[in-house]
């Protein structure tokens, strides 16, 4: 069985500079990110040696870790391709319509998750995400890595507010981190998911 691997990134440390530095880009995914993939591969492992020995008084403590690390990983793998550098405009197409006509416009959108992203109390995500069941975009705000997050959803743009993401650049003005985080994001790349998200709706219940 393959376990899971650090994906590279599609640019240099220092290429989302000024809005996100090269050293907490550097730290963030070959330090942290790597932590979830490395606590992730270590909870199925130990999940599997539990099966095998038939001790699985354990089980509770392992799903919890396999649920926060490998939840790591998928959020970090995503927020990395979400950001561009020199990335600027904004959504087109289906994907503008689709925020349009759930949200209102792309600015109340846009202050709705900008509300999430600094309301999460401790550590956690703000995420736009594709709801599978009603098919339809939402707002999701999840907690640590894998909390307050309803089955079947596709996150299509995730937005990480744990201090990691941002102190040694912005420290406690959250504000200023998630407005120059707007200025980073690849609007294409969240219009691809949605593509991906919309042709997998048909998954949780028959059409
Ligand atoms: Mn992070």
């Amino acid at each position: 069985m393959p376990l899971y691997t650090l994906p590279d990134l599609a640019y240099d440390y220092s290429a989302l500079e000024p809005a996100i530095s090269g050293r907490i880009m550097e730290l963030h995914h070959s330090k942290h990110h790597q932590a979830y993939v490395t606590g992730a591969n270590t909870a199925l492992e130990q999940l599997a040696e539990a099966r095998a020995t038939g001790n699985l008084g354990n089980v509770n403590k392992l799903e919890k870790d396999l649920a926060f690390n490998l939840g790591g990983h998928v959020n970090h793998s995503i927020f990395w391709t979400n950001l561009a550098p020199g990335a600027d405009g904004g959504p087109e197409g289906d994907l503008a319509t689709t925020i349009d006509e759930e949200f209102g416009s792309l600015e109340a959108f846009k202050a709705h998750f900008t509300a999430v992203a600094l309301g999460v109390q401790g550590s956690g995500w703000s995420v736009l995400a594709w709801d599978a069941l009603g098919s339809r975009p939402i707002i999701v705000q999840l907690y640590d890595q894998q909390g307050n997050l309803p089955a079947g959803v596709v996150p299509l743009l995730m937005l990480d507010v744990w201090e990691h993401a941002y102190y040694l650049d912005y420290q406690n003005v959250r504000a200023d981190y998630v407005a120059a985080f707007w200025t980073i994001v690849d609007w294409s790349d969240v219009a691809a998911r949605l593509v991906r998200a919309r042709a997998a709706g048909t998954l949780l219940l028959p059409a």
